[in-house]
């Protein structure tokens, strides 16, 4: 028995049998035909680039009728790309002018193609060479007779182990109803995690080479919780981890039977409980887990896996879906937060790809107000969806006032166009700024008099403060919520919200995350989104939690004079030494 230890970032046991997808880089032979094998080698190449169709039809079949359409929109890009003629045909005339073989021909060719691709101003059309790769990987694979482990042939029930997965694969894979996730890479608060968390599944990320340990099809179990992957386990391993799950799903049975039990601590104090959304599917959970409200609904997740952005029309009937369904409750829309880890087709997600440092560049609000091509459609959609209910909208990544305001005077233009066409808004929806860069907190109370409402984004504001980029597990042992810096950031972006009466919330991970929320209710924070997966558990904890104890534990905790000690005092007040 081999045991495999990462980081668990979404608890719960899972066993199952491994899918394992291998993304190694192609070994290409280069040599020359025979002029009297031109026609076979011809012969190869077309035969080769017919299975490729044939294969990207299968799985465009494949995809599961409640996919989004963002799912199945990757697929008709590869068709597109793998019939053009720079494709499947600028590789025959090489193979007979030159007499190279298939491989090399059609190697030389994307080489060509991604260089043209990379000298190209435009952003979007730059990133498009990822897919001009993975159509010509696809055709390589025919002609080497090599496997496509693509995820699209994962089954039900599977444990899917990867290098890494993008958040665009990740959202391909929910829809295959896989058991866990086990990835090389990645760290806690990738988009990735996160998106696999919400899946309410067990996740291990940075698990290095787990990639190499485990073949397709062994047995794996994957302990969520402690971050541990045990692959040929003994029949008595199984028996325990069998046993162990079952409890674990006897617990969750039994905070099913707080849904509709008030979110109040023991002294009276209301605490609202909130949802984070990516996708449309996720709605139905927030609802059954009894939220008060939508905190934060990712809407980039609608760009993804297609070649074109949604239109105002497609955003719309989205946004007004999850206004209904959540009707007289709050439904907080963000405007577009691509860039950096959140990499799409559809919505040219700036120069990230050739960024020195992404996560510093052309991201979120700063993508948007330098491409508002983009960011109008999503703005008339929002405003329009906030006639169907309580919707209101939030700007991430804000640094600087001059960008709150050039966002509020785009909001202003939106809607004197909208009056025009006598279509429906609400005049006064409410605007809320996401804290998530230290400026933002530190400057907080230089925001809050625009502003309806603020939420802090722990996942960046951790990011930013610590210097620690979200997406690399070579800095994940820096990441520390507890940080005296991060604490002093989330307590002056709620004195600031405080001072001039306006909610504060939190959406980052942090926020459902029990072993912070008693400091969190300590430092005053009222209101909290989360995965709905996490909610009841918060809820539990929040029931047993006295607000007035918990206040005075925070304000010893804010003084503590290293990190340790904020460390231990944090134990302490989890193991009721405090509330
Ligand atoms: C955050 O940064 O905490 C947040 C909620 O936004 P995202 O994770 O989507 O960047
Ligand atoms: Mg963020």
């Amino acid at each position: 028995m081999l045991a495999v230890h990462g980081l668990g970032v979404s608890d719960g046991i899972a066993i199952g049998k491994a899918f394992v997808l291998r993304q190694e880089q192609l070994d290409v032979p280069e040599y020359n035909v025979l002029r009297g094998q031109v026609d076979a080698e011809v012969a190869r190449f077309t035969g080769a680039v017919q299975a490729a169709r044939a294969q990207l039809d299968s799985i465009r079949n494949h995809i599961p009728a409640n996919a989004p359409p963002e799912a199945a929109s990757f697929v008709q890009t590869h068709l597109l790309i793998l019939d053009d003629r720079m494709i499947c045909v600028a590789p025959i005339d090489t193979i007979r002018r030159k007499l190279h073989n298939a491989e090399w021909a059609l190697k030389a060719q994307a080489e060509r193609l991604v260089d043209m691709f990379e000298r190209m101003d435009d952003p979007y059309l730059r990133n498009k060479k990822v897919d001009v790769q993975q159509v010509v990987d696809r055709i390589l694979r025919n002609l080497l007779m090599l496997d496509h482990d693509h995820h699209t042939h994962v089954r039900a029930g599977e444990i899917v182990v990867a290098n890494d997965l993008t958040p665009a694969d990740t959202v391909i894979l929910k829809h295959h109803r896989v058991r866990a996730f086990v990835t090389d890479l990645g760290g806690p608060i990738s988009h990735t995690a996160i998106l696999a968390r919400s899946l309410g599944i067990p996740a291990i990320v940075s698990a290095h080479s787990v990639t190499r340990y485990v073949r397709h099809g062994e047995e794996l179990i994957v302990d969520g919780k402690r971050g541990i992957v045990l692959v040929g386990s003994d029949a008595r391993t199984l028996a325990e981890y069998r046993v162990r799950r079952k409890r674990i799903l006897e617990e969750r049975r039994a905070l099913n039977r707080l849904r509709t039990s008030p979110s109040i601590t023991s002294d009276g104090e209301r605490i609202g409980l909130h949802a984070n959304i990516e996708l449309m599917s996720d709605v139905k959970a927030a609802v059954s887990a009894r939220a008060d409200g939508i905190g934060l609904y990712r809407t980039e997740f609608l760009f993804m896996n297609r070649p074109e952005p949604p239109s105002e029309e497609e955003q719309y009937r989205a946004y007004v879906k999850v206004a209904r369904a959540f009707r007289n409750k709050p439904v907080t829309i963000r405007t577009l937060d691509l860039g950096a880890d959140k990499q799409v087709d559809g919505g040219r997600a700036g120069n990230a790809q050739v960024a020195v440092n992404p996560a510093l560049g052309l991201r979120a609000v700063r993508l948007c107000l330098n491409d508002t091509a983009l960011f109008r459609p999503q703005l008339r959609a929002i405003l329009r969806a906030s006639a169907a209910g309580k919707v209101r909208m939030m700007i991430p990544m804000l640094s600087s006032q001059d960008e709150l305001f050039q966002v509020l005077d785009l909001v202003d233009e939106t809607k004197t166009e909208l009056k025009r066409a006598r279509e429906k808004f609400n005049p006064r929806i409410p605007i809320g700024g996401m804290i998530e860069v230290p400026a933002a907190a530190v400057s907080a109370d230089l925001f809050a008099p625009y502003l309806d409402f603020f939420s802090i984004g722990t996942n960046d504001l951790i990011q930013y403060t610590l210097a620690i980029d979200r997406v690399d597990d070579a800095v994940n042992y820096l990441y520390d919520p507890l940080h005296p810096a991060v604490l002093r950031l989330i307590r002056l972006t709620i004195d600031a919200g405080r001072a001039a009466r306006i909610p504060v919330a939190m959406c980052g991970e942090m926020a459902g995350d029990p072993r912070y929320t008693r400091l969190l209710l300590g430092l005053g924070l009222t209101e909290f989104s989360m995965h709905p997966a996490r909610l009841l558990e918060i809820k539990q904890i929040v029931r047993a939690s006295r607000a007035s104890t918990l206040a005075r534990a925070a304000n010893r905790i804010l003084k503590a004079r290293s990190a340790l000690a904020v460390h231990a005092a944090a134990d302490a007040l989890n193991d009721g030494k405090a509330a």
